[in-house]
Order: structure tokens, then sequence, then C-alpha cells
């Protein structure tokens, strides 16, 4: 048995459990699953996710009580206006949670539940959650406010929160790595390109803007998510189509984005398609590219000299088409994909402009339980 610390991450959902267990010192990961369609069948809750989890895991010969847990990491979606360091969970903390529930109905109250499972389950570890809306904490006041009168937006906690921090902070860090050079030596912008999507303009480090708002709903085209929507289309719906508002929300976060548009979530199908003629499917991709394009250019004016720009999560790890698509003919900005390094497959970080190519374009697996397993050895340290 290794003798080295690991961490339990654990991600929760409505209906599912994510979990993986990782050394933080080397990076390594010795497991990782998911309890899925919590609720129905035999994982009538929680608890029993959590429970079916420690049992897959031993099955995997991985012993709770011989694999030198440290601690429990939990993902948590929305920290709201004060919560952005890692925190060790206490009954305050699960309260001060519990306050910010509408502002992420759909994502903070499954966490809670996680934890609250799991701190009766591990009783004598520390529980730390970590919020996904962290890293964007400190963006600059003209990115972090909505142009709406400033008494209600302070009244209600209404700003630009950003999601994926995570994700973001650990490529852009992984980036500079992997460059050999200070990361508060580039100007850059990443691309999370998953199921959910976000892009960030970072400069030294910092974040200078991102494409999630106050909710994930904000910005890029995503697999089930509208991203950027004109108020005016809610009101319209409520007031003129007789939709309510449960059934807009409903509507804009599951069977919006490439799956309203195109009929399908996964990009591997939606390729498929297009090859086959459909049309919905092409205009679903054109729409999510187009979107994406917006973005990358909008950030490339916000930096003014953009040193890298790295793809990361399921789509922008693995569709060389998208990313190809997204920067194609920016030479003029600087920005030259290699073509045969962009279609080579690989797991590991890796180049895929030309070297003299002013903007370096990276790809790089994002790992956001080793960030969060990492945040959470970093509390147990202090
Ligand atoms: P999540 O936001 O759920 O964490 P991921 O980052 O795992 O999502 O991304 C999942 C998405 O990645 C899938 O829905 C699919 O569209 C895309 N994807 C995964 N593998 C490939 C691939 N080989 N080619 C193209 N797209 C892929």
């Amino acid at each position: 048995m290794s003798a080295a610390r690991t961490v339990l991450v654990l991600n929760c959902g409505s209906s599912s459990l994510k979990y993986a267990v990782v050394e933080p010192d080397s990076g390594r990961q010795l497991a990782d699953g998911i309890v899925e369609r919590i609720g129905a069948g035999p994982i009538a809750d929680h608890e029993a996710a959590l429970r079916a989890a420690f049992d897959e895991l031993s099955e995997a010969g991985l012993d709770l009580d011989s694999l030198g847990l440290v601690a429990v990491g939990h993902r948590v979606v929305h920290g709201g206006p004060d919560l952005y360091r890692p925190t060790v969970v206490d009954d305050g903390l699960i309260a001060t949670l519990e306050t910010l529930a509408p502002l992420a109905p759909l994502h903070n109250p499954p966490a809670i539940v996680g934890i609250r499972v799991a701190r009766k389950v591990l009783p004598d570890l520390p529980h730390v959650a970590v919020f996904d809306t962290a890293y964007f904490h400190d963006l600059p006041a003209a990115a972090a406010h909505y142009a709406i009168p400033r008494d209600v937006a302070s009244q209600w906690h209404i700003r630009r929160y950003g999601f994926h921090g995570t994700s973001h902070q650990y490529v852009s860090e992984q980036a500079a790595v992997f460059l050999g050079v200070p990361l508060e030596s580039l100007n850059q912008i990443v691309l999370h390109l998953g199921n959910g999507a976000s892009a960030s303009a970072i400069v030294g480090g910092r974040p200078q803007d991102t494409s999630m708002g106050m909710t994930p709903m904000e910005g890029l085209v995503m697999g089930t998510r509208s991203g950027d929507l004109d108020p005016g289309v809610i009101m319209y719906l409520n007031r003129t189509a007789g939709m309510s508002m449960a059934d807009i929300e409903t509507m804009l976060n599951r069977r919006s984005g490439v799956l309203g548009l195109g009929g399908e979530i996964d990009f591997r199908q939606l390729h498929r398609l297009i090859e086959a003629g459909d049309a919905d499917a092409q205009l679903a991709y054109e729409v999510y590219i187009h979107r994406l394009r917006k973005y990358i250019g909008s950030y490339l004016a916000l930096l003014g000299n953009t040193d890298v720009i790295t793809f990361t999560a399921g789509v922008g790890e693995n569709d060389a088409a998208v990313r190809r698509d997204a920067l194609s003919g920016l030479a003029p900005l600087g920005i030259e994909l290699d073509e045969h390094l962009n279609d080579s497959p690989a797991r590991s970080p890796r180049r895929i402009s030309f070297e003299t190519s002013p903007t370096t374009v990276l790809v790089i697996p994002t790992d956001e339980e080793l960030a969060i397993a990492r945040a959470c050895a970093g509390v147990v340290d202090s």
C-alpha cells in the first residue's frame, strides 16, 4: 500500500456523485469513478452513493483505512460574495452555504447534501470546501459588474462571479510550467470547453475577465446551455408564450446549447451528423464556433498582447476541428495553428501552434481533482 498521503475528492450533483482518490504531492490519481442515478434503483440517496463509491474502491483493492486519507475535498460550485479560499467545513460553513443556495439552486444544494453525508460517514477527517468561483473573486470591477442599478446589485449580491475557476487556474499554471516561464510573465486566454464551457483572460496569473457570470449560464454556447442571451427573450417567453420561470430555466439549462440547436450534446456525434449532411447539426456547430470566436476576439482586445491560448476539457482537449475553426484566419493577429500538430491526438500537454507563431497555442488536460486535492493539502498543512 502506498505510504503517500491522499485526498478523497467529491463532486456531488443532484443525481450523481463523482469521486477520486488523489495523492496531492505526487499528483498521482489512485482511483476515480462516478455513481449515477442517485434516487433511482438501489442507490436511494447520496449516502448510499458514497457507500457504493467505497465499495468500488475496496473492489479495486483500495481500503479506506489504509489509503492514507488526510482530507476530503468537496467541489462547491458557488461561493457567493465572501467564500473564496479553500475552507474547512464546520456547521457554520454549512449554514452559510445554505444561505447561498438561491444563487446556485441547481448546483449548491446537492454539494451541501454531499458534504453532510461525507462528514457523517468520515467524521474523523477534515472536510474542505473548494469553490468554483474562487479564482475569479478579485476580477477587476469593470469585468465583475453588470450595468444594472448598483443598489439592486448590492442588495441581491448580483455580480459576475465566474465558474470553472479551479480549472482555469490549474490550466494557466500548467501552461507556464509547460513553457518553462514564470506565470507572472504571461498574458493568457484559457478555453475550457466541456459540457459546460467558459473562457478566461489572465494577466500574470490574475484573471481579468471570464465568460460565465452570476450563474454558469452566461457566455459560450455549451452542451445544453444557451450561454449569452438577450434578457428580453426571458421576459417574452414568460409574458407572451406563457412559460413559467421554472420552465424557462430548465429550457435554458438543459435543452438549449448544442443540444437545443443540433439535437446532440456530444461533439463526436455532432460531427457524424454534420458529415451525413444534417443541417441542424451544422447550424449548432456554426453558432458554437461563432460565439467562441467572439469571446476569443474580445479577450485578444482586452489583453492587447496574448502570449498563450490554451484549450482544455472534453471538447478542447479532443476536438481538433473545434480548435482549428476557433482560430482559423487569425495569422494577422499572430495566431498560427500548425494543422499537423493540431491533428495529432495525445493525452499530455502539447503545443499546437508553429514555433514561430507569436501567440503560442496549447492543449493542456485539465485536472480539477488534483487541483482540489492540492488545495486541501494546503489547508491541512497550514
Ligand atoms: P464536463 O463538463 O461534463 O466535465 P467534459 O469536459 O468531460 O465535460 O467534456 C465532455 C464533452 O467532451 C462530451 O460531451 C463531448 O462533446 C466532448 N468530447 C469528449 N471526447 C471527445 C472526442 N474524442 N472528440 C470530440 N469531443 C469529445
